[in-house]
């Protein structure tokens, strides 16, 4: 009897320690651990930073970031938000702009939270972020040095991005520059599956954006239009029935240091969040808190916004505003999960 015991004991022990890769077909996402079946992801933060550095591209210098002094410092801010029963978190930092895979590893394994990093260049900001060369290369170029990421890992680290993440100036007419982002985050997602998680803002960019990946052949659910916060309640509905997601991530910065909420803030997100539910679209909206984040060359990292202003003030206010517990499950569960699946969403045609 005894030595059954032991048996069942030890098989459990080496079904935890196998977390091989999933089998084929099974949907997964990609953490910086490695491919994980997208039913373990959880309840899911899909807009955070733990990491950045606002050098610019031509001045950034990442043989000079304090590892240690990161780590220690963002640490409890991941176990806190682990605590609100946070399970997976994606970050958002691009190349450039402080991407640090082998940190977010670290991490990863000291929180017990699932880490998703990025491939992609970041132009908002007039492209203080775009290296050099990037203007010279065409969308086929920038779309293989993505490619390679996802194939080969990020930097000789062997970890490999979980989605795809741009950045344009939401200006009437894209840029060149920034109409090239587009062109190639859409090449990449069609061989890749990843994800296109696009800084945007207001709505004129995300229409030209949509307009874009299309042309590339890529479906609108390959697409979150990132800070749709700031664009109108009509443009969410509309992109949302193309199919689009729509992110409304500037959640962190409803609580300020000492925990006092910025009503007028939270009603417009209440607004938002209404108007999709009652358009019968909460299925393609996502809500984060873009928060955090440690900053290379400020004395400590500077002041770090947490996240969990989703747990503490958003949920309690959807609640009184007759959200449902299924209607929460929603927005951090089901449509992180499907919106973050790998795999190719191609117009069919
Ligand atoms: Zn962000």
């Amino acid at each position: 009897m005894k030595n059954i015991t032991l048996l069942y004991f030890l098989i459990a022990l080496l079904s935890l320690q196998c977390s091989s890769p999933p089998p084929a077909g099974e949907p997964t996402i990609q953490t910086v651990l490695g491919p994980t079946p997208a039913e373990e992801m959880g309840l899911a933060l899909i807009h955070e930073h733990v990491f950045l550095d606002w050098s610019g591209a031509d001045s950034i210098r990442p043989e000079e970031w304090d590892e240690e002094q990161a780590f220690q410092a963002i640490l409890p801010y991941l176990e806190a938000a682990k605590a609100k029963g946070v399970n997976t978190m994606l970050e958002c930092t691009p190349a450039y702009l402080g991407r640090y895979p082998a940190l977010l590893k670290r991490l990863s394994e000291a929180s017990g939270l699932y880490l998703l990093t990025n491939t992609g260049y970041y132009g908002a900001r007039q492209n203080k972020y775009i290296p050099r060369r990037a203007f010279e290369e065409s969308a086929e170029e920038l779309a293989a040095r993505w490619i390679k990421e996802w194939e080969n890992g990020i930097e000789g680290t062997g970890i490999r991005p979980g989605f795809i993440k741009i950045g344009i100036d939401s200006d009437t007419v894209l840029s060149p520059m920034h109409e090239k982002l587009v062109r190639a985050a859409a090449k990449t997602h069609l061989a890749t599956g990843l994800t296109i998680v696009a800084h945007t803002g207001p709505e004129a960019g995300a229409y030209q954006e949509l307009k874009i990946l299309e042309g590339e052949g890529a479906a609108p659910d390959a697409f979150v239009w990132t800070h749709a916060q700031e664009g109108a309640l009509e443009a969410h509905t509309e992109l949302a029935r193309r199919g689009a997601w729509i992110s409304l991530d500037g959640m962190g910065w409803l609580n300020d240091q000492n925990g006092q909420v910025d009503t007028a803030a939270l009603q417009k997100y209440l607004e938002m969040l209404k108007n999709l539910r009652d358009n019968g679209l909460l299925h393609r909206t996502l809500v984060s808190h873009d928060a955090g984040w440690y900053t290379h060359g400020e004395p400590g990292g500077g002041s770090f916004q947490p996240f969990t202003a989703i747990f503490d003030t958003v949920i309690p206010a959807l609640r009184e505003n007759g959200f449902t517990d299924e209607d929460i499950r929603q927005l951090l569960l089901e449509n992180p999960r499907e919106a973050f699946s790998v795999r190719v969403r191609a117009i069919r045609g």
